[in-house]
Formats: C-alpha cells, structure tokens, sequence
C-alpha cells in the first residue's frame, strides 16, 4: 500500500526547485514557493506542465506512446527542475515500448525522471529493473490493521469484539481504507463488531469459497474441488478469486497463520500455487476460466505426485482427454488418472 501516493509526493520533490529536500511546503504563503510547487498549490499535480501520469493498463499503442512520451520528456521542463512521469501498473508495458524508455534509462545528463509503479515488479524486464532504484511496499500487517481499527472503534464509541475485528482485517487484505468501511459497514447496523455482524455487512462468500476449494485440494477431494471450481467460475470474478486466494496464502505462509498453514502445507507444491496465483491475480479482467487452470494444475500436480509415490508410475498419465465437454475439468475428470 502507498505506491502511487508515495510516487507523488516524490514527483513533487524531484520537481521543486526550493532547497528543501521534500519540496516546499505546500501550507506556506504561495510567494514562498517556488514554481512548480506554487502550481502544483494552484492547480494540482495532474496540471503541472512538467508532470505526467500514464496508466499503462489502459494505454493503446504502448510503443507509439512510449515514443511519444520520451520525445515529451527530453524537452527542457517548464517550471520545475525536471520533468516527472509517473508509469502505473508498468508490468503491462509491452517490450516494444520498455525498448523505448530504456534508451531515456541510460542517458544520465537528462532532466527526466521515471518512476514506475506495479504491483507485480517481477514481470518487468531485468534490464530496466537493474537500471531503476527499486523501494519496495508491503502490506499493512495485521495487528497494526487491528489496533488502528479498535483505535477508530473506541474514538467513535463502537463495541467490538477482537474477532470481529480481526475478520475485517482479513477481508480488507492490508487495504487501511478498506478496513475503514467495513467497520462503518458493520457499526451501521447499531449491534456490536462481531464475526456474526461483520458478516452480515460485508459479503465475505468469495473468500469463504476460495478458502473451501484449496483445502478440498489439499485434502484430495478433486471431485468436490472441481465442483468448487465451477461455482467460482460462475461467480464471474475470476480475477478477484484469484486475487483472494493468492491473499490467503501470502497470510498462510508469510503471516504464519496456523489455520491457514494446515490448507496450504496439504497442497502438492506450495511455491508453484503461488507462482500460477500470482500470475493471474495481476490481471484484473483474467479470462472466466482461469480458476478451472488454476485448479487444474494444482490437481495434474497432485496426481503426479500420487502415481509416483503410489505405483512406481514413470511417465506422466495425461490428465486432460481429447472429448469435448462444457467443462474442461468435467472433462479431466473422464480420465482414469483421477
Ligand atoms: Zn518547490
């Protein structure tokens, strides 16, 4: 959390032309400040003619524009000391374009900065990754999360109980706005923060689901996981679910939640479930089917691991039949493997 803020505010410092390191501060008299600070008080960041902020997961064109972009940026600054871009979610820029901002990267007399944001740093190519200084963000944990919300809680005088409070925490996945709104949510309803009510104001059936499925897997029930699976995929947030359950782990496995540990621990290979959730939990808009692939790695790996521990088995049975079925995992299933 705070990648984006953090990335303005160090626009707004890399641009001042002041002696203050951070950049002038902004609550002093406009004449005090210098130039772009002074229309960045004016009119805002988004207007300072030196700054540019571009989503690169919603950018066409991406080479065209990255041309477009560094031509922009080699020009002298207007106002500031240097010109700023802001790149969002920069792991969405296509190779064509990196191609064309690395050349930006290795001119060290310019007066252009980059700051690249994203959420998944590990898809942006060595290359311009060992040409950036990298500052890296976490979550808020989980117990500062809990002491700031029973902090909201008493200054507002709502009643909780700690459970209440830390499924919350749970649901709001280190998100502090998030957390924020549940607890309104929930006090909403005039009774006290417990898991009963938090329930009741926030919809926590993705996660309840997410959570199912993975410890079906991990208990080898694969007719009742594929059956997860698919009302997941009906829910319609692929995406989403993928998201959630890469949370779940990251809190099974890094936050050493004990209940957690016993789900993940029990799946065939704990680092690969990460690396395939990671891959489409980054996609916000991933393909419908992508929990049925989720799944079905996760039980192709599953299987492997059972025929070789179970009969000596040396080559891979394959998994997925060649008949055509509304379901592929109906269809895994046909197979003998399973
Ligand atoms: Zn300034």
């Amino acid at each position: 959390v705070g990648k984006t803020t953090s990335a303005y505010l160090m626009a707004k410092a890399l641009m001042c032309r002041g002696q203050n390191p951070l950049g002038c501060d902004l609550s002093a008299d406009p004449k005090d400040l210098c130039p772009s600070c002074q229309a960045i008080k004016q009119d805002g960041l988004d207007q300072q003619p030196d700054f540019l902020e571009v989503d690169a997961a919603t950018l066409e064109h991406k080479a065209e524009s990255a041309r477009e972009i560094v031509e922009k940026m080699s020009s002298f600054p207007v106002l500031a000391r240097r010109r700023v871009t802001v790149m969002d979610e920069a792991h969405f820029l296509s190779d064509e374009a990196w191609g064309a901002y690395l050349k930006i990267l290795e001119e060290s007399d310019t007066d252009s900065v980059f700051i690249f944001v994203s959420s998944a740093a590990g898809k942006i190519r060595k290359d311009i990754q060992s040409r950036c200084i990298r500052t890296s963000f976490e979550r808020v944990a989980d117990d500062v999360m809990i002491g700031h919300l029973a902090n909201v809680a008493n200054t507002n005088g709502i009643a909780y109980e700690l459970d209440g409070l830390r499924l919350i925490t749970r649901q709001a996945r280190g998100i502090v706005r998030d957390a924020v709104q549940y607890l309104d949510t929930t006090a909403a309803l005039g009774e006290t923060v417990t898991i009963d009510t938090v329930k009741l104001a926030v919809d926590t059936s993705l996660e309840d689901l997410c959570e199912n499925l993975l410890q079906t897997i991990a208990a080898r029930k694969q007719v009742e996981a594929v059956a997860l699976a698919e009302e997941l995929v009906r829910k319609d947030m692929p995406g989403k679910a993928a998201e959630r359950m890469l949370s779940l782990y990251s809190r099974a496995i890094y936050d050493k939640d004990p209940e957690l540990r016993k789900i993940y621990l029990g799946l065939p290979d704990v680092s690969a479930v990460a690396g395939t959730l990671a891959k489409w939990a980054a996609i916000p808009s991933a393909p419908s089917d992508i929990i049925t692939v989720i799944v079905y790695e996760l039980l192709k790996t599953q299987n492997r691991i059972l025929a070789h521990g179970g009969g000596g088995v040396k080559t891979l049975t394959p998994v997925v039949t060649s008949s055509k079925r509304a379901s592929p995992l109906a269809a895994m299933l046909d197979d003998e493997a399973l």
